[in-house]
């Protein structure tokens, strides 16, 4: 049987931005993933305010940035279900998916996250169910501290990876302002953002 390791990174992805794609491709780097793939959530379960680009614009946006590394895909997996979105779903289709399509691969699952996330990680439904489906990777972000999550020895890893201090935050403010991001996200999705009118309403 032969075996294949696989990514998964979730999140809001509002837009998706060089800090995510440098995360995935370090961490895919460092633990050899032969995948990594994306998961723009439907409805993020911790946000206060819903996202401000639409599910259609998010994935679009994602999937151009996969194609930054032959190792990325884009899912749906989070946009099609109905309801708020929670990892524990991510990972338990994603894994059904995988083995109603590829029976004959086995499959060591991984899932990603920043530390300003995982700082959190223990408030996310069924914590503990999680890091028995994947192994938990938290990776450094500026200015979040990499703390130790609560969780059993050996079901997670902590990895330093280069800085980047992008956030879709201060992209979405940029843009607001009509100040460039082209440094901060991959070129066709910046275009993208251009040439759907995206985030110029004003700051969110
Ligand atoms: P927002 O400012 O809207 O919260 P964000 O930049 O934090 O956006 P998310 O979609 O919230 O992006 O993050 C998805 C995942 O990527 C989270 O696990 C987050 O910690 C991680 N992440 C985002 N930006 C970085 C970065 N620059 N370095 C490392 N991890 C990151
Ligand atoms: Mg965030």
């Amino acid at each position: 049987m032969t075996s294949v390791r696989i990514g998964v990174m979730g999140g809001t992805f509002d837009p998706i931005h060089n800090g995510h794609l440098v995360a995935a491709a370090e961490v895919a780097d460092r633990l050899d993933l032969d995948r990594v793939i994306l998961c723009p959530a439907g409805q993020p379960w911790h946000r206060a305010a819903p996202p401000v680009a639409g599910v259609h614009d998010r994935f679009a946006m994602t999937e151009l940035a996969a194609r930054a590394d032959p190792r990325f895909t884009a899912s749906r997996v989070d946009i099609d279900r109905v309801g708020p979105t929670f990892t524990i779903d991510t990972l338990r289709d994603l894994r059904a998916g995988f083995a109603a399509h590829d029976p004959e691969t086995s499959a060591e699952w991984y899932f990603i996250t920043g530390a300003d996330a995982l700082d959190q990680f223990m408030t996310w439904k069924h914590p503990l169910e999680i890091v028995e489906l994947a192994h938990l990777v938290g990776v450094t972000r500026p200015g979040h501290g990499l703390r130790n999550p609560d969780l059993p020895d050996g079901r997670w890893t902590l990895v330093e990876i280069p800085a980047l201090d992008i956030s879709s935050t201060r992209i979405r403010e940029l843009l607001a302002n009509g100040d460039p991001v082209d440094a901060l996200v991959p070129a066709a999705v910046a275009q993208y953002m251009e040439r759907h009118d995206l985030y110029r309403g004003g700051p969110s």
